[in-house]
């Protein structure tokens, strides 16, 4: 699901849409979530614990966690104080230990323990958003459904697709720019583009495959130059 909008569109974007989506294939061709799980459960938790941490620290920290509570109904049982230690390494650790807390009680309470299958349901989670649900349905239960981080947010910016920064206005901006059935690859590869190439401090344009059509708004510093 993709939020609504009727704002304009930048000059250009949907010309502009194409091209940055055959470049992101010829980069990224197996672009997918960098997140390690092996059920929605897992990828919810993991999810949650992303928020404002790299996906390293989670992928650290995750198999320790899934292995002592392995499910819902085994985080139900804990407390914050319980789950803390094994979430330390990540960033805002103490609200993220109340939040899957609270999640994997309301989870049993609501739905029978298992991750919904729908939109609002994830969304009204505790440590949930738009964002977490859109990852959590496009990669567990494969919807169509664009994610809005900080990477896709900041290069949708750049590439002259959105003048948002909402992140649900840039959500629905890419969501009237791409066909549904690219919209979990095209986050995926955006976030991979801006770790590895269009990074937030001096992205490097001289190397981007995509700088010969990139309107490159609001760069004034790229890589490489003094
Ligand atoms: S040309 Fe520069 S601003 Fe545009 S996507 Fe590439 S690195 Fe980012």
């Amino acid at each position: 699901m993709t939020a609504k909008t009727t704002a304009r569109l930048p000059a250009g974007a949907k010309a502009r849409a194409p091209q940055v989506l055959a470049a992101l294939q010829t980069l990224y061709p197996d672009a997918r979530t960098e997140l390690q799980f092996s059920n929605p459960f897992e990828l919810l938790v993991a999810t949650v614990l992303s928020a404002q941490a790299t996906d390293v620290s989670v992928n650290a920290a995750t198999p320790a966690l899934f292995a002592r509570y392995p499910d819902a109904q085994a985080m139900s049982l804990a407390e914050p104080a319980d789950l803390e230690p094994l979430i330390r390494t990540i960033g805002l650790y103490r609200g993220k230990a109340r939040n899957l807390a609270a999640l994997a009680r309301l989870l049993i309470e609501r739905h029978g323990g298992e991750v919904p299958n729908d939109f609002e349901a994830v969304v009204a989670l505790p440590g949930a958003g738009r964002k977490t649900a859109n990852v959590v349905l496009s990669n567990a239960y494969g919807y169509p459904a664009i994610a809005v981080d900080t990477h896709v947010g900041r290069l949708a910016r750049r590439l002259g697709l959105s003048v948002q920064t909402n992140p649900d206005k840039v959500e629905a901006d890419l969501g009237r720019l791409f066909p549904r059935d690219c919209w979990v690859f095209l986050h995926h590869a955006l976030i991979l583009h801006g770790r590895r190439v269009c990074v937030a401090r001096k992205p490097d344009c001289p190397a981007c495959s995509m700088r010969g059509f990139c309107p490159k708004v609001g760069v004034t510093q790229p890589a490489g130059q003094p």
